[in-house]
């Protein structure tokens, strides 16, 4: 049951292992392999494999500040003096390494008021500090009968036969990257943005982000964008938290680099076939989701984290397409039309539901390339007045509820996660909740199997 996680773990332990593939020239060629062994062999990208040591931090654990590196000081330095992060919230205790928060950081944590608006302890999405400049988190779509269509943890290496049937039926989604990945898996990732999917960060490590320092929160997000920017192109400005753990501070943190949180309303629970749980016990997830397509409009929780949960979308979209009017990524969801600084844009919602669903400005297959002199540079929050970005999106006259999450403040109004009448809408968040602790183990076990890993590779 490891075999497809370790398959998206194994680059970690295999970074001085390269083994260079021959057949393979730029994203469009890789686009076309569609056998998973021959996707996920090994390569090496030669521009990335000699800046990866200067430039970014190992792919094998918590991220920090990379040693020379004054362009990440400076902003990290600027993010500081902004006065934006709270001092008053704690770093939580953390178990395993701090993949999972600690059951007794929970316990001790006062929910009730719950100063530090820690979702893991209380749901909470709409910030007790900063609210203003931050907005809550995005958890659906205002649009009705709307399926917001995420995935995490990608790039998966055999991740082709999935997007070959999101573009077959017309299908964008918005991405969360983990950076480690994308560094692992460039090519893969590189597809992502052709295809005109949104690519956001989700932390370079997974590890749950409450129980990291101010400036490990930092690097972690810093340099998964920093990868994707350098691997793709694009300035990423939507994060997802690994487990939903956020709480203030790191809402700070993500802001301060120009990073919108995007939560979700449901839950698919796919991760958990990877350990064991039945085919089954998935699809009921997804139907109950499915069964309330005519009272909700959730951004969802799926994962392209192995093949087992890629196939289990790719089973219930039927489903999924007969219940639900309609289903868009989150810059549509949002009207995000320019999440970034780059001449990319993206549909909005009216565009998108009417046909026009592609990106724009964004490198083709043959074209897109890793550029070791890419700068990241995150719009500060304070700057990001421009329309259309995650932080201010553009409101489209045309599209006549959408405005209602353009300045955050709608999310009280439809609050599902403190009000709601949606009984199965805690339940989901709960049960993700429930997964942080079996899911770091996981982790942690598959970690140290991926140690032996690169012995049994040099053999061969
Ligand atoms: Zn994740």
């Amino acid at each position: 049951m490891f075999a497809p996680v370790l398959i998206g773990l194994v680059p970690a332990a295999l970074a001085t292992v390269v083994v260079k593939r021959q057949d393979t020239q730029n994203a469009a060629s890789f686009a076309k392999i569609v056998d998973p062994k021959k996707e996920c062999k090994w390569y090496s990208e030669p521009t990335l494999s000699k800046i990866m040591d200067k430039q970014f931090p190992s792919t094998e654990g918590i991220a920090s500040i990379v040693d020379g590196d004054e362009d990440a000081k400076k902003i990290w330095q600027e993010i500081q003096d902004s006065g934006i992060i709270p001092g008053h919230v704690k770093v939580k205790d953390g178990s395993s390494n701090n993949y999972s928060v600690d059951s007794s950081a929970l316990h001790d944590y006062n929910t009730k008021s719950d100063p530090d608006c820690w979702w893991t302890a209380s749901k909470c999405t709409t910030p007790k500090t900063n609210a203003d400049k931050i907005g809550s988190d995005l958890e659906r779509c205002e649009e009705p009968s709307t399926w917001g269509l995420t995935f995490d943890d990608g790039p998966h290496c055999a991740h082709n036969e999935f997007y070959n049937f999101l573009q077959e039926h017309k299908l964008r989604a918005s991405m969360f990257f983990i950076g480690s990945n994308v560094v692992s898996y460039p090519l893969q990732a590189q597809r992502a943005l052709v295809d005109g999917h949104d690519l956001c960060v989700h932390s370079w490590s997974h590890h749950s982000m409450t129980t990291l320092s101010n400036e490990q929160v930092f690097a972690e997000l810093y340099y998964t964008a920093k990868a994707i920017k350098v691997v793709t192109g694009a300035t990423p400005q939507c994060w997802r938290p690994p487990f939903g753990d956020t709480d203030d501070r790191v809402r700070a943190i993500a802001a301060g680099l120009g990073m919108r949180n995007v939560l979700w309303d449901k839950d698919t629970d796919d991760w958990k076939m990877d350990e064991g749980t039945g085919q089954s016990e998935i699809e009921s997830n997804y139907r109950k989701i499915i069964s309330r397509a005519n009272s909700t409009s959730p951004i969802v929780l799926a994962h392209e984290v192995s093949t087992h949960t890629m196939n289990m979308f790719m089973t219930m979209y039927p489903e999924i397409e007969k219940a639900f009017q309609h289903i868009v990524p989150v810059t549509a969801c949002v009207n995000a039309t320019k999440p970034g600084p780059e001449d990319i844009t993206y549909p909005n919602f009216a565009q998108y539901v009417s046909g026009d669903i592609g990106a724009k400005g964004q490198p083709d297959g043959e074209n897109i390339k890793v550029n070791a002199d890419a700068k990241y540079q995150p719009t500060p929050l304070a700057q990001q007045t421009q329309k259309g970005s995650f932080m201010n999106p553009n409101v489209d006259a045309t599209s006549s509820s959408a405005n209602s999450t353009s300045s955050g403040s709608s999310d009280s109004a439809s609050s599902g996660n403190s009000t709601s009448t949606d009984a199965n809408s805690s339940n989901d968040k709960s049960s993700e909740t429930d997964s942080t602790v079996k899911s770091a183990a996981m982790r942690v076990s598959v970690s140290l199997m991926a140690l032996f890993i690169p012995l049994f590779v040099a053999m061969l």
